[in-house]
């Protein structure tokens, strides 16, 4: 049961009653500072610890957030109290009879969705970098109190996120303005500063914040009341995003079945320069992306830029998660423990499936064609084929290793790691085509995931692999535990060559044409014997810089290193724009001098020019009435 909270956080900010209360102000935006204060009506008596995340849900790597806590200082109606820290994460601040006050002022200088940024422009905030649990009481209701920046250049910005807003009937003493723009107007409206809650810790960092002054597109899908908020500049056009946004938000619900899982929804878009990414929430998500992934202002023109399906993918990527990972979850994920690593052998689940439907929802939703999709699919098949760690681990371990290895990627990473987002959508295509040709197209993986909805999502059970098997049992009628461990504890390829032309389709391989070539295509050179040094190259001032060497490669036969920089083929210069005239001036077979430099050390290599791998995907429609009669990419 809340108690009253008379603290100087909830009192000058009318959070009403809640035994803990925040406050989060723009303290100093010239130096990326925000204060947070944190009021606890009731401390523990034997001394108050309070501890910061060490790393958020959806993003696998420990980033020991309280390494930006810059500063910290706690005191009991005005008299300081001592603390100490006990670890890396946590405070111990001396016993008091309460209220305590503790406040911090927290660095916020990362532009990304897992993060926190502010600046006098914006504000953008994660709940894992601003709030301190209060150890011993993570179950109890919180209210935060986001007051108006006193700043004249923030007058008119606005407050984004899913945090629930105190209303006129919720607990509140209307019209005690605090500071700055804040009014009792503010208090209730929509999308204003002033006050909101949450249920518990677990509930509070769900909800990303986004303060400034943003582009806010509200809609409507199945009765659930939606936003688009877009943050920075672009010139596209935002309409046509919402519009589609709302079919690609309609396709998933009617896909697990409606009602939707939330009562709101948040897409916080910002668009920068150079950025991607996207990060999920239980009822919003935060995405980062280029201004020219946007859609084009309308000329007439209803083309799909590449980018902009991108854009959607990630957009469908992100909201499906709603169900699967945020609600669908593994055991060890209920509950999450932030303070370290959290282990799963299914991130191949909650990512790759993900990752399967994300583009199929566009098609699903009429958004594209089937021959664009089939070009996106061919695109994931040739990143899978390209990476020669797929031979030395499997999607599963890669999942557990996501902490260390996935999200620690180096220079030898293609050869030794395997993409759970890649290579698991290809577990998940493989996975519905067999379930739909052994059940002559009445079953599919749709079933499957509605299953794991209704049984665990919305159950709140947690799911391990053997009850994920199970539910692939059921719906195959039949045994497929051996074949489908072989999928995700195995290092071989998935049998795609086999699958794909029961539903009218060929997928074929050819050689890379150029570095930019990512497949999905057929090549315009293709029969003609091209060859490769296996490395991924890039620019360097003096030459072309080996950034990765793959296994079994020309280069890595001759002794080239990932880091080195090659500066001459038998004599001629060379550099990343004409690398591959410089090549094509030989044949299989050859042998090239290579000058290159390691560090500041000449050195020359002799090299057995390789044919270049068949590791480039497309796939091509050899039977439209078999395609169509299957139903894997008709519109829903
Ligand atoms: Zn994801």
């Amino acid at each position: 049961m809340p108690i009253q909270a008379r603290s100087p956080a909830s009192a000058s900010s009318s959070a009403g009653f809640y035994p803990i209360a925040y406050q989060v102000e723009l303290h100093r935006p010239e130096a990326h500072l925000l204060r947070v204060q944190c009021e606890i009506a009731q401390p523990d008596p034997a001394g108050q610890a309070l501890r910061l995340p060490a790393w958020i849900p959806g993003s696998y790597l420990i980033r020991e957030f309280a390494r930006h806590i810059v500063s910290f200082s706690a005191d009991s109606a005005g008299q300081p109290l001592r603390w100490h820290k006990t670890d890396k994460n946590t405070w111990q601040v001396q016993p008091c009879a309460g209220p305590l006050r503790v406040t911090i002022e927290v660095y916020c200088n990362d532009m990304s969705v897992r993060g926190a940024h502010v600046d006098s422009s914006h504000a953008f905030f994660n709940g894992t970098s601003v709030f301190l649990a209060v150890v011993g009481q993570e179950d109890q209701p919180v209210s935060v109190h986001l007051p108006a920046p006193a700043q004249m250049a923030s007058a008119s910005w606005r407050v984004a996120t899913a945090l629930r807003r105190h209303d006129a009937s919720g607990p509140h003493e209307p019209g005690q303005a605090v500071s700055g723009h804040d009014t009792s107007r503010q208090q209730t409206a929509p999308w204003a500063f002033g006050h909101y809650h949450a249920d518990n810790y677990a509930d509070l960092i769900e909800h990303p914040v986004e303060m400034g002054l943003f582009e806010l597109h509200e809609f409507d899908v199945q009765g659930v009341p939606h936003a688009l908020v877009i943050s920075g500049r672009h010139y596209g056009d935002s309409t046509r995003l919402v519009h589609d946004l709302q079919r690609i938000c309609d396709t998933e619900i009617r896909f697990f079945g409606a009602p939707a899982p939330f009562d709101r929804y948040l897409f916080l878009l910002t668009v920068l320069d150079d950025a991607y990414g996207g990060l999920e929430h239980t009822h919003s998500t935060a995405l980062l992306a280029c201004r020219d992934d946007m859609p084009a202002r309308s000329s007439g023109n209803n083309a799909l830029s590449d980018r902009y399906r991108t854009l959607l993918g990630l957009c469908a990527h992100e909201y499906f998660h709603s169900w699967l990972v945020k609600r669908i979850q593994p055991e060890s994920f209920r509950p999450y423990d932030l303070s370290q690593e959290n282990y799963t052998s299914l991130l191949w689940l909650f990512e790759g499936f993900t990752s399967y439907y994300d583009d199929l929802i566009l098609r699903r939703s009429g958004l594209i064609s089937t021959e664009s999709y089939l070009e996106l699919l061919a695109q994931t098949i040739t990143r899978v084929w390209r990476t020669p760690g797929r031979f030395r681990q499997s999607v599963a371990e890669s999942s557990v290793d996501a902490w260390t290895r996935f999200y620690r990627p180096d220079e030898n990473t293609p050869n030794s790691v395997i993409s759970y987002y890649t290579k698991g959508a290809l577990v998940a295509l493989s996975l519905d085509l067999q379930l739909r040709q052994e059940s002559a197209g009445l079953r599919s993986l749709d079933d499957v995931m509605q299953l794991l909805w209704q049984r665990f999502g919305k159950a709140g059970t947690g799911l391990d692999e053997a009850a994920v098997i199970a539910i692939i049992n059921e719906v195959a009628a039949s045994d497929q535990t051996y074949r489908f461990q072989q999928y995700i504890w195995g290092r071989e390829d998935l049998p795609l060559l086999d699958l794909l032309p029961q539903q009218g389709v060929a997928l074929h391989f050819r050689a890379q044409e150029g570095a930019s070539d990512n497949g999905g295509k057929p090549g315009r050179n293709e029969g003609v014997a091209s060859l490769s040094l296996g490395i991924k190259a890039q620019a360097h001032a003096v030459g072309v810089q080996c950034a990765q060497v793959f296994e079994n490669g020309a280069a890595q036969q001759a002794g080239i290193s990932a880091g080195d920089v090659m500066i001459a083929i038998d004599g001629w210069r060379i550099t990343v724009a004409n690398l591959d005239t410089v090549l094509g001036r030989y044949a299989v077979g050859d042998r090239i001098m290579l000058h290159i430099f390691r560090r500041d050390e000449l050195q020359q290599h002799v090299v057995c020019l390789q044919p270049a791998a068949l590791d480039t995907a497309y796939i091509v429609i050899d039977d439209t009435e078999k395609l169509h009669a299957g139903g894997w990419l008709n519109e829903m």
